[in-house]
């Protein structure tokens, strides 16, 4: 074991929170150092699709839409209504007091949105979309943190605690040469350690065989800060609570538009063409983008189509969870196939196939000219079963009375889990919370981490979470939060 040389703040985790800490804690005068166990910074932020949800936003005045927290606030709880063992109100509260001006600082920094597009019951669109992908955070994040002097380590898995006297005074990590080594931090340490929707462990404890079974879309969420901070007091909240296991596309393969993300000027001209140009002209562009992990929306189903696994076989669907069945067949890989009927109403709202950034909604139009690696269609049903090398005869026995040809296929897909929701007890300084709802000094938490119970139902609150608590955790621990 060897040891470091001292810093104010630690913060575990690369993803939205951590980075957000960082950049706040840095700017409150903290020498703070970032500990990111994958070998480079995306986490679940850089996964998303990237909407974010928020009330007063110079976007929606711009669209001439006049809104307020109180009622963000409000409509948050009719998505949150019957879900969890209970919400934390403090921090919605605060969600959704802060969301827009995280919104404003992270377009000084660079972040580019389109929108805002509506989702009921949300009572006016609030609906932010990053442009042209959620890539576009980690690359503005990382400038600003090197800017302010931050120190980012890739590679290093934060592993146990330095503790005395009760109070966090650093943490044990494995750095890339595979040895642990104690790094102290004077003020404390915040963890931003993302969910566990990798972790079989926590799953196992919270949810049954269909989500353990589930491949998670990140497979570095593996509920390490909950473990850990499990073993010196802290407790999870809201632990059952999440949205697995979701329908997911295979992600695109990877191409040179992947390269432009991190330059913000992309953004920024995308974001304008989309202000100016007709959608006619800009749709087909922006939807090239469609590169991360999309899912299917249950409206597909509703619709005829019908979701298959490789050798054309039925997988039966539960509308209220479409892929709890996907993840304990054989091959845990499928295809949804549909006819010509289907495929019509697939073309305009509200039958859109997915949410998706940029475009907010994409419907079967988009999937063709922005993911034709997964879009198939053909005249017969024996051609499409070649295409994706299912058996025609057990195709064609799903299909079953949707018989208008042409036919189409969209996958591989997979039963995933995409987030969970459980995090630790925070108090509203983000301060974790231990035995009998004491602080426990010096450790901090945010973003799905610290998500401290708070339900965060529908589109665009994960994300708007994530920024929120980070840069509070960030300016809590230096002792520089306003409440
Ligand atoms: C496919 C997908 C689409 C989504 N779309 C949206 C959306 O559009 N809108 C929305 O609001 N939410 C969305 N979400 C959810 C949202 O992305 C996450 O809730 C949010 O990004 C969490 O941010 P975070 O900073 O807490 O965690 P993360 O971004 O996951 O960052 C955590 C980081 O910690 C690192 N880490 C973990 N353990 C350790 C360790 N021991 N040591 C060091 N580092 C460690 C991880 O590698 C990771 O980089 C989506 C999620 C997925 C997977």
């Amino acid at each position: 074991m060897s040891s470091d040389g001292l810093v104010d703040v630690i913060v575990v985790g690369a993803g939205g929170a951590g980075l957000s800490a960082a950049i706040e804690a840095a700017r409150a005068g903290g020498r703070v150092l970032v500990l990111e166990k994958g070998d480079q910074v995306r986490g679940s932020t850089g996964w998303s699709v990237g909407s974010l949800s928020a009330a007063g936003t110079a976007l929606q005045r711009k669209a001439g839409i006049s809104d307020h927290p109180d009622h963000h606030f409000e409509d948050l709880g009719r998505f949150n209504a019957g879900k969890g063992d209970g919400d934390n109100l403090a921090l919605r509260r605060i969600l959704v007091d802060e969301v827009p001006d995280a919104v404003a600082w992270l377009e000084r920094l660079g972040v580019s949105f389109v929108g805002p597009s509506p989702e009921p019951p949300h009572r006016v669109p609030r609906m932010h979309n990053v442009v042209p992908s959620s890539a576009a955070f980690g690359a503005c994040l990382v400038r600003e943190c090197e800017r302010l002097g931050v120190e980012i380590r890739c590679g290093w898995r934060m592993s146990g605690w330095l503790a005395e006297a009760g109070r966090i005074g650093g943490v044990q990590a494995v750095g890339p040469d595979g040895r642990t080594h104690s790094l102290a931090a004077q003020r404390g340490v915040v963890l931003a350690a993302g969910d566990f929707s990798a972790s079989r462990e926590l799953k196992a404890r919270f949810f049954g065989p269909e989500v353990v079974e589930a491949d998670p879309v990140n497979p570095l969420s593996t509920g390490d800060a909950l473990l850990l901070a499990e073993s010196i007091g802290a407790r999870v909240l809201n632990g059952r609570m999440g949205n697995p296991p979701k329908l997911r596309f295979v992600p695109a393969p990877p191409s040179w538009l992947q390269r432009l993300p991190t330059q913000p000027w992309v953004g920024r001209a995308l974001a304008f063409a989309w202000r100016t140009a007709p959608q006619w002209l800009i749709r087909p562009f922006v939807v090239r983008f469609l590169t991360t992990a999309m899912g299917p929306e249950p409206t597909l189903f509703r619709c005829g189509a019908v979701l298959v696994d490789p050798d054309g076989r039925t997988v039966p669907i539960d509308f209220k969870n479409t892929a709890r069945n996907l993840p304990l067949t054989p091959a845990r890989l499928g295809y949804i196939v549909f006819d010509s009927h289907c495929a019509e109403q697939l073309r305009s709202w509200p039958n859109f196939v997915s949410t998706a950034p940029g475009v907010a909604y994409a419907y079967l139009d988009d999937y063709r000219r922005g993911r034709p690696d997964i879009y198939r269609s053909a005249d017969s049903v024996e051609a499409l079963a070649a295409m994706i090398g299912a058996r025609a005869e057990l195709l064609s026995e799903s299909l079953g009375e949707h018989r208008r040809g042409p036919w189409f296929a969209l996958g591989p897909l997979r039963g995933v889990v995409t987030l969970t929701d459980g995090g630790l007890a925070v108090d509203t300084r983000h301060r974790v919370l231990g035995q009998d709802d004491q602080p426990i000094p010096g450790l901090y938490a945010a973003g799905s981490t610290g998500q401290g119970g708070v339900l965060l139902e529908g589109h665009g609150h994960h994300l708007g979470w994530a920024f929120v608590s980070g840069r509070r955790a960030g300016r809590s621990v230096m002792g520089d939060l306003e409440t």
